[in-house]
């Protein structure tokens, strides 16, 4: 319902300097990148650079059939992943080192595993567990930050003979914050001074709504010493992710995040967590600004392995740059959309610096006219006081000449036809995602506009702005209310959902196919 001038200026293909002029001189104060304007206006601005409501809703039914939104419940489970977090010295690097060896890789190697940020556990039912191996993951923490979850189920670690400290809190925050279920593991049981009841109501006093009070947070109590309770840990888990019924395609293009990025001896290596889709060795994925051909994967032991399927964690070697963790990963059918994607968002962030220093030039700009003005004040003071009449004021400040920059016509094929797009997703790093791929798409006659972009479900404004500007809604891994739904199509507005970016581009690309004349 509202953008900030940066992306409005970015969807519009505005060099963003020039922008900020445009908008100074269309009446806008004391503008600068990070202002938000309401919807209309950006629309009105928009209109301003001459997108006309362009979607034709007679021609709805000469689309192609909108594919059924994804049923979860017909894909094959993948691993929850999980995370361990609590009060430091509570045993958390001992429980994963005992989880450690207990790894799928381990079992085939000897039980050497190394650290990679990530190790799958294969239960006896042989299923598996993913865990995030650095206690608290910072990964997960700046995800989190940028609104995204890396981890399906958080463990909260308590010791048995020192209860809820302050990191405990802190973890229990994070884990609040994320929205994620809980497990809390009781540790150190074989202790001496184990106090496990105490453990229990410390808990329940800081509102952990944990079973034996009647909630439904499972507690499990443990010994990463003796080994005590580490099956019942692993079942809990099991269960707990079952009442999640965490699924994901196993096919169609990958997308994940990643974890870690370093240098090793054998080239730079990432290591990435895949959510969704398989990797494979010769695939192109792009994360942040920089992409990749797949040259091998490697899972926790160091063994090449052949793919890497959702909710498990593998070492990816074949970067030229490192990518920086936290970052998601989504796979590219070659590598020119790989690169393009990059292309986009460094063209993006370039974008932002020039704004960026736009507005500290804007910002000086403003403090000699500020100066200029005192002065000119005094010296109208000074002259009011000898009377000598005169001008009385008027303008003393010169405006500085408006920036010409010819770039604002790049891109602007005569004749491209435009389709507006409003882009919602769960998260900032999944709009940014959807709108690199929606951006990839099209050609000199037919090509995407994403004119609002932001996280958060469709709202009434949403649509009421779509309809004004004549665009579609593209709608990521947020549920659509009935209520939306109807309003949509009474104002005749195409909601584009799904969970997965490459249906979301390939529901645009058909729909910019269809608009293309018939013999082409
Ligand atoms: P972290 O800081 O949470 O990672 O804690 P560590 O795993 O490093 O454990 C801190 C100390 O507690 C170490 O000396 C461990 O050997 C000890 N410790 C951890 N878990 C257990 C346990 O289950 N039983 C006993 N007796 N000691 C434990």
């Amino acid at each position: 319902e509202y953008i900030s001038v940066a992306n409005l200026g970015l969807a519009l293909g505005v060099k963003q300097h020039v922008f900020l002029a445009q908008l100074a001189e269309l009446g806008f104060e004391d503008i600068s990148k990070e202002s938000i304007l309401q919807g209309e206006t950006a629309a009105l601005v928009a209109q301003e650079y001459g997108f006309e409501p362009t979607v034709d809703v007679g021609e709805e039914k000469d689309l192609k059939p909108r594919p059924t939104p994804e049923d979860t419940s017909a894909l094959p489970q993948r691993p929850p992943v999980v995370t361990i977090m609590g009060h430091v010295d509570h045993g958390k690097t001992t429980l994963l080192d005992y989880l450690r060896k207990s790894s799928v890789a381990a079992g085939e190697h000897g039980g050497i595993t190394q650290h990679i940020g990530a190790f799958s556990v294969r239960m006896s039912s042989g299923r598996d567990i993913t865990f995030l191996d650095t206690p608290g993951h910072a990964a997960f923490l700046k995800m989190r930050q940028r609104g995204a979850n890396v981890t399906d189920i958080v463990i909260l670690v308590v010791a048995a003979d020192d209860s809820v400290k302050p990191q405990t809190l802190e973890a229990l925050k994070h884990a609040r914050a994320a929205k994620v279920p809980m497990i809390v593991a009781i540790t150190k049981v074989d202790k001496s001074d184990a106090n496990v009841d105490r453990v229990k109501s410390d808990l329940a006093a800081q509102g952990v709504e944990i079973e034996d009070y009647g909630g439904d947070v499972q507690v499990v109590s443990v010994s990463g010493k003796t080994g005590a309770g580490m099956d019942d840990l692993e079942e809990t888990i099991l269960l707990q992710s079952d009442m999640m019924d965490i699924r994901a395609e196993t096919d169609g293009m990958a997308e994940g995040w990643v974890l870690e990025s370093s240098i090793k001896p054998i080239g730079r290596v990432a290591t990435v967590l895949v959510k969704r889709g398989t990797l494979r060795p010769g695939d192109f994925i792009a994360a942040g600004m920089v992409y990749c051909k797949i040259r091998s994967l490697r899972n926790e032991a160091g063994v090449e392995v052949d793919e890497a399927p959702p909710g498990t964690a593998v070492e990816i070697l074949g970067w030229k740059d490192p990518p920086d963790a936290g970052d998601m990963v989504l796979q590219a059918p070659s590598k020119d959309k790989a690169e393009g994607a990059t292309r986009y968002r460094q063209e993006l962030k370039d974008r932002e610096e020039d704004v960026a220093t736009m507005a500290v030039q804007g910002e000086e700009r403003r403090e000699r006219e500020r100066e200029a003005a005192e002065k000119a004040e005094m010296e109208r003071r000074e002259k009011g006081n000898h009377r000598t009449g005169g001008s009385g004021g008027g303008e003393v400040v010169e405006k500085e000449g408006k920036e010409k920059d010819g770039r604002e016509e790049e891109n602007k094929t005569p004749g491209t036809q435009l389709v507006n797009f409003t882009v919602k997703g769960d998260v900032h790093g999944s709009v940014e995602a959807v709108c690199a791929s929606v951006m990839e798409i099209g050609n000199n006659e037919v090509r995407p506009r994403v004119l609002l972009s932001s996280t958060g479900q469709v709202t009434e404004s949403d649509v009421e702005h779509a309809a004004t500007s004549g665009s579609s809604i593209i709608n990521f891994n947020n549920p659509v209310s009935g209520h939306i739904k109807r309003l949509a199509d009474d104002a005749g507005v195409k909601i584009i959902d799904h969970n997965i970016i490459y249906h979301l581009a390939e529901e645009v690309r058909d729909m910019l196919s269809a608009l293309l004349p018939p013999n082409i």
